[in-house]
């Protein structure tokens, strides 16, 4: 009798023992800080083509899958990790590329939910370059800054790594990489400038009604800017586009001519 080729579930219960492993290791290096320097497992073409199989078929498609997927995004279910746009993430980054490392295609821990235009622009970034948003806590310090261009059109932000942020000089070098390979300087000043459009609608519907001289039109934008920095730092933390813009308009607030603006 011929020799059959053993099923798919069959070859899966062979290679979830080298799955574990790698899971086992991805977390280690993530715990102890060598996440940078941890290299794949040796897999067969055979192997590789089960493995990715097993996330495209099982993962994104099985009910029990798509559970998983679902809890994964609920990690960041309003804007994307990497860029702060609004909405539910669109889909998964592999932070460990399926490609070199197979054995990690369906571990949740390699799993980034993010937008299309991160994981597209994410090209050139590699595990080695790019910062990761399960085990790099370093990135909740304060490290991105936005500075008006001109106070006459202040909506025009430009964004920059913060020089003054507490960091090392390889959590810098990575962070300039994020920024530059996903497009942040060019993605986040039009959301931003959109943002201040709304604002601007807002402020203009206070001073309608009250009539504020220029100082106390300037306090009070000032100091609701600045509150709602705070919210959006709270709700989607310190580096998220808008709060990083709101906080850089509330301190520009004094220099620029609201009623002007308003009017
Ligand atoms: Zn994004």
């Amino acid at each position: 009798m011929p020799r059959t080729e053993p099923s798919f579930r069959r070859r899966l219960n062979w290679l979830i023992p080298g799955m574990r492993a790698e899971a086992r290791a991805l977390e280690r290096a993530g715990d102890s800080g060598t996440l940078r320097f941890l290299l794949p497992s040796p897999f067969s073409p055979e192997e590789k083509a089960d493995l990715v199989k097993f996330y495209e078929d099982r993962l994104k498609q099985g009910a029990e899958g798509r559970r998983i997927l679902a809890s994964i995004t609920a990690l960041s279910p309003d804007s994307c990790p990497f860029c702060g746009t609004a909405g539910e993430p669109e889909t998964f980054e592999h932070m460990f590329p399926k490609a070199q490392y197979p054995w990690l295609s369906a571990e949740p821990l390699n799993l980034a939910p993010c937008c299309w235009p991160c994981n597209v622009g994410r090209k050139s970034l590699t595990p080695q370059t790019s910062p990761n948003p399960y085990f790099d806590v370093w990135l909740r310090k304060r490290w991105l800054i936005a500075k008006v261009v001109d106070v006459s059109s202040p909506g025009v932000v430009e964004y920059e790594l913060d020089a003054a942020a507490d960091l090392e000089p390889h959590q810098i070098a990575l962070l300039s990489k994020h920024i530059s390979d996903r497009r942040l300087k060019r993605r986040l000043p039009v959301q931003a400038a959109t943002a201040f459009a709304d604002h601007l609608g807002s402020f203009r519907t206070v001073q309608t009604q009250f009539s504020l001289s220029s100082t106390r039109l300037a306090t009070y934008i000032g100091s609701s800017l600045s509150t709602s920095a705070d919210d959006r730092a709270r709700r989607f933390g310190e580096n998220h586009w808008e709060a990083v813009a709101l906080r850089c308009w509330a301190s520009a607030a004094s220099g620029i001519d609201w009623v002007k603006l308003l009017t």
